[in-house]
């Protein structure tokens, strides 16, 4: 039998919750971009300014630094995604030996921690029996309820970083371009990536859930603060002014 297709209108909240954090691949995404055009706009901006705006010392400055920031991105994400899984694997191997060892002590627990969230003594005390006939959906509530942890939706590491890396590369790429292109590019540099950064911080509200207005010129002030801060510093330590 078929199931009675959703009522319009509705949508669920936790397929989007497992897209945006749980695989945490999206979110990776969004902010490597947003990493990738700050860094590469501050470093190139910094360039230019150090150097009379010279169009072969900022490809090569801003070529290295998408690859250094690429590189170095995708190695934190991998490392922070894999520590978090392992630390998440531990925990549930623990609550697994923890419930064979313990079970009445665990299923008491269980019901307690329903009780804890509304149900009658009856009812949890029901649903924690049944619960614990199998040791599979006993860890699996065990880990919502006591670490928050749901063991479907762990992300992967390696998917991750390659998102990170891409990412960053896409982000670093945007102030660059101009460059590429033309012999002097300062002001098409800046205007690209005034565009691309408003883009950026207004995806990243998507995420968060504010208005994408707001992201986009706060992710503009942010971007533009520190390109003119390197510019300016640039400048100074390449003995322009
Ligand atoms: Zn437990």
């Amino acid at each position: 039998m078929h199931p009675d297709p959703p009522p319009e209108g509705y949508s669920h909240v936790e397929s989007e919750h497992i897209e945006n954090t749980g695989s945490g691949t999206l979110r990776a995404g969004i902010f490597g971009v947003s990493d990738g055009l700050v860094s590469n706009l501050a470093l190139v901006m910094g360039v230019a300014g150090g150097t009379g705006q010279s169009g072969d010392a900022v490809v090569v400055a801003g070529t290295v630094g998408l690859l250094a920031g690429s590189f170095s991105m995708a190695a934190g994400e991998y490392i922070s995604m894999k520590t978090q899984r392992e630390t998440m694997e531990k925990q549930l191997r623990l609550e697994r030996e923890h419930i064979l060892a313990f079970p009445e002590e665990e299923q008491a627990h269980l019901g307690h921690l329903l009780v804890e969230s509304g149900l009658s003594e009856e009812d949890a005390r029901d649903i924690a029996q049944k619960v614990h006939l199998n040791i599979d959906p006993a860890v699996g509530f065990h880990a919502l309820l006591e670490l928050g942890i749901v063991p479907q939706q762990m992300g992967s590491p390696i998917s991750a970083a390659v998102a990170s890396f891409l990412s960053f590369v896409a982000g670093a790429l945007i102030p660059l371009l101009p460059w590429l292109i033309l012999p002097s590019a300062l002001t098409e540099s800046i205007l690209v990536s005034a565009i691309a950064l408003m883009g950026v911080g207004g995806a990243v509200t998507t995420v968060t859930g504010r208005s994408a207005w707001w992201g986009a010129l706060r992710q503009l002030a942010f971007g533009g603060f520190a390109a003119g801060v390197t510019w300016f510093l640039g400048g100074l330590v390449g003995g322009q002014f």
